[in-house]
């Protein structure tokens, strides 16, 4: 869709750090993290929101979260991990391209979901670690 920046990411004309793509969904690192490792998993197709995702799309990118979810587990090591969307301005989402965000966390790691500061560096990195292969 026009002017959607997912979809620009999704084309490739708005770089990002890939993690992982098949045929219907793509997930890639947030460039402004709440914790290091925070991705977003997108579904290809343009749907807006919770209220309008296709089933198929929806089951797939929920598929894949639990996937890069479990890969968070083995490479850095974490606890847990946020799994959730934001449907709605109300709700709090910026986006209007469905997507669904995996956060890493660790025991007491006092994340309070605003941006931290990291690096092109850090980015680079957790991407490398966190890449997943089709
Ligand atoms: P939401 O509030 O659920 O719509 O979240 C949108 C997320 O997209 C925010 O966490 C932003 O930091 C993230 N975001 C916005 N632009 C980009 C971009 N070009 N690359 C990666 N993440 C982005
Ligand atoms: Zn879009």
């Amino acid at each position: 869709m026009e002017d959607c920046i997912f979809c620009k990411i999704i084309s490739g004309e708005i770089p990002s750090y890939k993690i992982y793509e098949d045929d219907f969904v793509f997930a890639f690192l947030d460039i402004n993290p709440t914790s290091l490792g925070h991705t977003l998993v997108v579904p290809k197709k343009h749907n807006k929101d919770v209220f309008d995702i296709e089933e198929e799309y929806l089951k797939r990118t929920i598929l894949i979260s639990k996937k890069i979810a479990k890969k968070m587990k083995e490479v850095l090591d974490c606890d847990g991990v946020n799994v959730y969307n934001n449907s709605g301005a109300s709700a709090g989402q910026i986006i209007f391209h469905f997507h669904i965000h995996v956060i890493p966390r660790k025991n007491g790691d006092m994340v309070d979901f605003k941006p931290i500061k990291v690096s092109e560096d850090d980015l680079r990195l957790i991407c490398d670690k966190l890449k997943i292969e089709e």
